[in-house]
C-alpha cells in the first residue's frame, strides 16, 4: 500500500498570481503592507509566508501569533474572490487529472494531499480546476503545522486512520515541485517523487536526491509506477 501525496500549487495547477494577490491584500489590510516583492512563497506554508513577511516588517513573534488567525480569515475570503473573478485563468496542469485517475483505480494506493495551503484555501484552488477535494481521503494542510516537514507525520496518521491500520513513513510517496517537498518527509523515511512545473527544473530538483523527478505529470504510467515502487 502507498499513500501518495501530491502538493498542490506548481504541482497539481497554477493559480497565476490568484493565490499571491489574495495574500498580499490580506497583509496589507492587516499589517500595512503587502511585503517585499521579492518573498518567495513557493514550498512554504501559508502561516509561514505570514510569519516572514511580518518579521520582515519588525513584528515579534507573539503580535505574529496574536494576528495569524485574522490574517488566515482574510487571505481565504481575499483568495475565494480572486478565485471567482471569471479572469482568473487557474491553471490545471497538464497530466494531472490522468494521473488521479489512474491512481484512483488502484487498491494498492490511497490518494492524498500534503499542501502549505490552509485547507480551505486547498478546497478553492482545487474545485477552481475542477477536481473534487473528496478524492482525497487523506490529506496535511498548512492548517495543520506551519512548517511543511510536519506536515508527513500527520498525513501517516490521518492514512493509518483511513485505512484502520498502521501505515509506515516509508509508504508515504510525497509529490511535489519544489526543494522542500522533496526535503519534508525524510523525518519519517518517506519518499518523495519531484516534478519540474513549478520553479525548479529537472537538474536542481534531481540535486534533491528524490526518488524519481519527472519534468510533468504527463506520463502517467511511468509515475504511476513510480509511485508504487518507491
Ligand atoms: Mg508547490
Amino acid at each position: 500500500m502507498k499513500v501518495a501525496l501530491f502538493d498542490i500549487d506548481g504541482t497539481l495547477l497554477w493559480t497565476k498570481g490568484a493565490g499571491r494577490r489574495a495574500m498580499e491584500r490580506a497583509l496589507a489590510a492587516n499589517i500595512g503592507t503587502s511585503g517585499p516583492a521579492d518573498h518567495r512563497y513557493d514550498g512554504k506554508t501559508d502561516r509561514q509566508i505570514v510569519r516572514e513577511a511580518m518579521r520582515h516588517e519588525g513584528f515579534a513573534d507573539a503580535e505574529v501569533d496574536a494576528r495569524m488567525e485574522r490574517v488566515m480569515a482574510n487571505y481565504v475570503a481575499e483568495l475565494t474572490v480572486e478565485l471567482e473573478r471569471d479572469d482568473h485563468g487557474v491553471e490545471l496542469l497538464p497530466g494531472v487529472l490522468e494521473l488521479l485517475d489512474a491512481l484512483e483505480k488502484r487498491d494498492d494506493v490511497v490518494l492524498g494531499l500534503l499542501t502549505g495551503n490552509v485547507v480551505h484555501g486547498a478546497e478553492c484552488k482545487l474545485r477552481c480546476v475542477g477536481i473534487e477535494f473528496a478524492r482525497f481521503p487523506v490529506g496535511a494542510f498548512g492548517s495543520d503545522g506551519e512548517h511543511r516537514h510536519d506536515l508527513p507525520a500527520i498525513a501517516r496518521d490521518r492514512a493509518s486512520a483511513h485505512i484502520g491500520r498502521p501505515v509506515r513513513g516509508d509508504a508515504c510517496v510525497i509529490i511535489g515541485d519544489t526543494p522542500s517537498d522533496v526535503a519534508c518527509g525524510r523525518g519519517i523515511g518517506a519518499r518523495a517523487i519531484a516534478v519540474a512545473t513549478g520553479h525548479y527544473d529537472v537538474a536542481s530538483l534531481e540535486a534533491c536526491n528524490p526518488h524519481a523527478v519527472f519534468p510533468d505529470l504527463t506520463d502517467t504510467m511511468a509515475i504511476v509506477r513510480a509511485i508504487v515502487d518507491a
